[in-house]
């Protein structure tokens, strides 16, 4: 195999990859998932159009920038991108007073008002494997890492020595992946109910009262009995996904869980550590926070930027899917689309723009999901396309001498 190469398909971004050029595609030949196998080879061409007319991608990029000249409430969403791309597009909001919006940006932003409200205790996801002797599940099974089990979980071979896990559930009990089949579903209830459930549990741990026997048909012993479980454990780690919470509980469910870690450390060693990060979205976190102060949703306003978090209506969209062929832009809103040569996302857009993938046809760089690590990405099947941050910039050289922030 050769040199071991990062995948960019979700936030785990496993660096174990054995990945070869075969016919200018790239094949995933050691380690990956299924998810990694099929979207590692992308086809190394494609063309761009303007109006379903073939067009020279600067050619297009030009046509973006006349139609984002004109439009008063213009959005760059999606974000499915490297650094770099995250980047140009919040350099091309600020010359244009767009808004900027990650795919999985409702997730982040409950994630973040979560924290805002009390602080967070977190790990990584290497402290998770080397120490962690009890992991609480709420509310998911990993689904959407589809490694995480196999990376985080298994290896009972730490730094530390052998180490046994116990794998707690609580919540909805999805379909069980094989990987999972470890998983004690302690306690069972639809994840509309974490919040009541979590806050349940903190009332046990810390010894009150409780008149109820039952909480939704489960006796309250069992929640007694996993509070024991809870408190014995050594080095314990509480994983969830925002993006399986919905609202208008997921905020409360959250803070409920930060606050529960926070709880077990007056005893043991307990922390979070929430999943997510997909399509580039901690990396749009990041680099939104450093050059904008916030992470996405974000508005610029006369060049300045602001949080957004109520939804605009938009008159004209960038959309970015570097990484996912099936992400789709909001309907019924004029789009640009930069995605990877075989995107299908949808109806034809007016303007699309076929842009190379961040770690399989051009180098870049990605933030991992428990926001330590910045790894760079290989480009094992090169292509003669553009980047991202490349189609974005010249849109912004397309506006210069135009009037800048034209839906101010
Ligand atoms: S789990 Fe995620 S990062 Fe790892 S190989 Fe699969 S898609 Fe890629």
């Amino acid at each position: 195999m050769n040199q071991a190469l990062t995948c960019p398909f979700c936030g785990l971004l496993c660096d174990d990859l054995g990945v070869e050029s075969r016919a200018g595609r790239a094949e995933v030949t050691a380690a990956g998932c299924a998810q990694a196998r099929a979207l590692f080879p992308v086809p190394p061409q494609a063309q761009a159009r303007i109006d379903g007319q073939a067009a020279d991608w600067r050619a297009a990029a030009k046509a973006a920038a006349e139609r984002l000249a004109a439009a008063r409430r213009p959005s760059i969403a999606g974000l499915g991108c490297d650094l770099a791309g995250v980047r140009a597009a919040l350099m091309l909001a600020e010359r244009c007073d767009a808004r900027v919006e990650h795919r999985h940006g409702a997730a982040l932003a409950q994630e973040l008002r979560a924290t805002r409200r009390g602080g967070s205790l977190r790990t990584t996801l290497s402290e998770l494997r080397n120490r962690a002797d009890c992991v609480l599940f709420a509310g998911t099974r990993a689904a959407a890492h589809p490694r995480f089990f196999e990376r985080c979980i298994e290896p009972r071979e730490g730094l530390f020595g052998a180490r046994q896990r116990r794998l707690i559930l609580i919540g909805e009990a999805a379909q069980t992946a094989p990987e999972s089949a470890a998983l004690e579903h302690a306690l069972a209830f639809p994840n509309a109910h974490l919040a009541e459930a979590v806050q349940l549990l903190r009332a046990r741990l810390a010894g009150r009262r409780l008149d109820a026997r039952h909480w939704h048909g489960i006796p309250i012993e069992r929640f007694d009995a996993l509070a024991a479980v809870l408190r014995a454990a050594h080095y314990g780690v509480a994983v969830w996904d925002a993006a399986e919470l919905k609202p208008p509980h997921a905020e409360l469910a959250l803070r409920a869980l930060y606050d529960l870690v926070a709880e077990l450390n007056r005893d043991t060693r307990w922390a979070a550590l929430p999943l997510g990060g997909n399509d580039g979205a901690a990396g749009a976190a990041a680099v939104c926070t450093w050059l904008a102060g916030r992470p996405p949703p974000l508005r610029y306003v006369h060049g300045a930027p602001q949080d957004a978090l109520n939804a605009d209506a938009t008159d004209l969209v960038i959309w970015i899917s570097a990484f996912d062929p099936q992400a789709a832009p909001p309907p019924d809103v004029p789009a640009v689309v930069l995605a990877r040569a075989d995107w299908r996302g949808g109806a034809a857009p007016a303007i699309f723009i076929p842009v190379a993938v961040p770690g399989v046809q051009r180098p870049g760089a990605l933030v991992r999901l428990d926001e330590v690590p910045c790894l760079p990405l290989a480009a094992p099947a090169p292509a003669d396309l553009p980047g991202v941050a490349d189609v974005l910039d010249a849109v912004r050289a397309g506006l210069a001498g135009r009037s800048a922030h034209a839906a101010a």
